[in-house]
């Protein structure tokens, strides 16, 4: 059944489920007070030090620690695996504690000044039930929805194993496995306890949530969260959208759009980013540039064009270089922030389902 995400098997509480008003909830909840619970807080997230064990808890309370021993757990994730690709991009696949497997990629930043930017890229759900035409992630369908702790946990690994290697971890994308959406509880709570500024305080226009486009939920999250937002739009005609993202089906375009442009109105210096994966034939000729540009009217927005990353036995190919281009430029003629995404594997990161990567998605469940 649908587990509750607060504890694990055998009961004990699992601390990165749980926002900085529970924990000290509960901290006192066991009888010590809310500074115990503060320098829990820090050597779970803060400053470098990442306990992974009630051992790693040095200057705490030592009935605390036992307390915490018996009583909490700290991971939520076993590293399985690490791979790093040529371009510096790194794969950590973690199993879950039902033994299914989830895949978090760390792309390190080209730029190697001060304004370099590392970004997490991490899974919400175990598989997806939007059924994307273009995506690998689509085709294994939805395993569950992981818990906080188990999104939180992997943008901790992210910062413990590779801060000494590539710098700070600066960025979040929800952009991984799933739709962060359909999971929209346990993303919104652990994006606040990302957020939090005595534990891995990332700025809140730097977690980045994407979505393919569930209206509700996306009204839900503009309203309740400072988070920015990526909405794969992917067409400019229902027919099209209809068909290679089928939840638009149930919302369509013009409701889509609509939505952003109401909700926006209330948020101040705030874009939402429009990823449009560009298939040959299929949504790159002139008159789907026009059509982008009149959709996007009225919206405070950025638009990235990404070049499709064909995977085995996919129906689409990638629009060519020079037609990108052009696309691009047309729709800058005609007033649109865009920008066109290269191959590596960052930018390509820039949507959910462009993980694509075989291995993790054609593993026996
Ligand atoms: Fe799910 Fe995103 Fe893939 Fe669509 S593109 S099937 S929403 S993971």
């Amino acid at each position: 059944g649908e587990r509750s995400g607060i504890t694990n098997r055998s009961s004990k509480v699992l601390l990165k489920g749980m926002r900085y008003d529970e924990l000290e909830k509960w901290v006192q909840s066991h009888g010590y007070r809310p500074g115990q619970a503060l320098m829990l807080w820090k050597r779970i997230y803060g400053n470098g030090i990442w306990a992974h064990h009630s051992d790693q808890l040095e200057g705490l309370n030592k009935d605390f620690k036992k307390m915490l021993s018996e009583s909490a757990e700290f991971k939520a994730l076993a590293l399985k695996q690490v791979i790093t690709a040529a371009d510096g991009t790194r794969k950590i696949l973690f199993t879950l504690e039902d033994g299914l497997v989830i895949e978090t990629v760390v792309i390190p930043s080209v730029a190697s000044d001060s304004r370099s930017r590392n970004t997490v890229c991490v899974s919400s759900q175990v598989g997806c039930a939007m059924n994307c035409q273009f995506c690998y992630t689509g085709r294994m369908g939805l395993r569950r929805n992981l818990t906080a702790a188990e999104i939180v946990e992997q943008a901790v690994f992210a910062r413990s194993l590779f801060t000494s290697e590539v710098g700070d971890i600066t960025n979040v994308v929800f952009m991984g496995m799933g739709e962060p959406l359909q999971n929209i509880d346990n993303v919104l709570k652990a994006a606040d306890i990302m957020l939090h500024d005595q534990g891995l305080y990332f700025s809140p226009r730097k977690v980045t949530v994407s979505t393919s486009g569930l209206v509700p939920q996306m009204r839900r999250f503009l309203k309740e969260s400072n988070c920015a937002l990526a909405v794969s739009l992917n067409a400019t005609t229902d027919e099209v959208r209809n068909w290679i993202m089928p939840i638009n089906r149930k919302y369509k375009l013009d409701l889509l759009l609509q939505t952003l442009r109401e909700e926006l109105r209330f948020k101040s210096n705030y874009k939402v980013l429009f990823e449009y994966v560009m298939l040959a034939g299929i949504n790159d000729s002139i008159e789907d540039a026009k059509r982008l540009a009149d959709l996007v009217q009225g919206i405070p927005c950025k638009i990235n064009l990404l070049s499709f990353n064909p995977h085995s036995g996919s129906q689409f190919r990638p629009t060519s270089e020079e037609k990108m281009v052009e696309f691009r430029n047309l729709l800058a003629e005609l007033g649109c922030r865009v920008f066109l995404r290269s191959s590596r594997g960052d930018d390509q990161m820039a949507a959910c389902g462009q993980l694509g990567n075989p291995d993790v998605v054609q593993a026996p469940l």
